[in-house]
């Protein structure tokens, strides 16, 4: 779609961003299918590519629009059905905040109209936040729980984990010392014991030679130390 707006109108990014989202629109007409308005209504100021012709000329005037034009802006269900057929990928969602932002700051609405507005405004307000059910819920439900867990997170990490470790720790250092223990006390003893039987062993296999002739020997000569001892008793 051709558009004419200034150099200064397209400085503001809200109206470039506008002029780029008019500009895709081929008028190709795919959208009125799909729009509710249109197919209950049939006139083409009720379809989005109608409306979108509206909001290009309401912008373009950069003028409060005509009771007629917002009629048909406010007949719009923002159900957005539109842009699910648009070959051209016209971002009308975004169009259409814009036209309706447009109109709440430069159009006056008659008087029973902004009564009836004041009045809804706060059950929309409810039924817009669906109640508050979401903030209930996150409020009473949502939030205790996460509460709880990081107490239970903090309790595991610095309590649970903290003992875990903490008897880790202690488990390590009394294997070390049992360690130093079996390597220097019972090891120290067991070697000392075969050092000393090794040593008696080693001593001794000099007596024992084998030889009768020794034994006798050592058996005459204790005969004789007892008939010495005998003797001078
Ligand atoms: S968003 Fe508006 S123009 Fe688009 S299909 Fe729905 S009612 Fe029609
Ligand atoms: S389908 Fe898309 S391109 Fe075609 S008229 Fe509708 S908005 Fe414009």
């Amino acid at each position: 779609m051709k558009t004419e707006f200034s150099l200064a109108q397209l400085a503001d990014p809200d109206i470039a961003e506008a002029d780029k989202i008019l500009r895709a629109c081929v008028h190709c007409g795919f959208c009125t299918a799909t729009c509710p308005t249109y197919v209950l209504l049939g006139d083409e100021l009720d379809s989005p590519r109608g409306r979108i012709y509206l909001i290009k000329e309401m912008l373009e005037k950069d003028r409060p629009p005509t009771g007629e034009v917002v009629k048909h802006i406010d007949r719009c269900l923002s159900c957005l059905a539109c842009m699910t057929t648009c070959p051209s990928g016209v971002n009308y969602m975004h169009l259409v905040d814009h036209a309706r932002t447009y109109i709440e700051e430069t159009y006056t609405r008659p008087f029973p109209e902004r009564m009836l507005r004041r009045t809804l405004a706060p059950l929309y307000a409810v039924l817009v936040h669906k109640y508050w059910w979401d903030e209930f819920y996150v409020f009473t439900v949502v939030r205790p729980v996460v509460w709880v867990a990081r107490q239970l997170r903090t309790f595991d990490i610095y309590v649970i984990d903290g003992a875990v470790n903490a008897v880790g720790i202690i488990f390590v250092w009394l294997s070390r010392l049992y360690r130093v223990f079996d390597l220097y006390v019972v090891d120290g003893a067991v070697n000392l014991v075969g050092w000393l039987a090794r040593a008696t062993g080693g001593a001794l296999r000099h007596v024992q030679t084998g030889r009768a002739q020794n034994y006798l020997l050592v058996l005459a000569l204790g005969v004789i130390v007892l008939a010495v001892i005998g003797i001078t008793r």
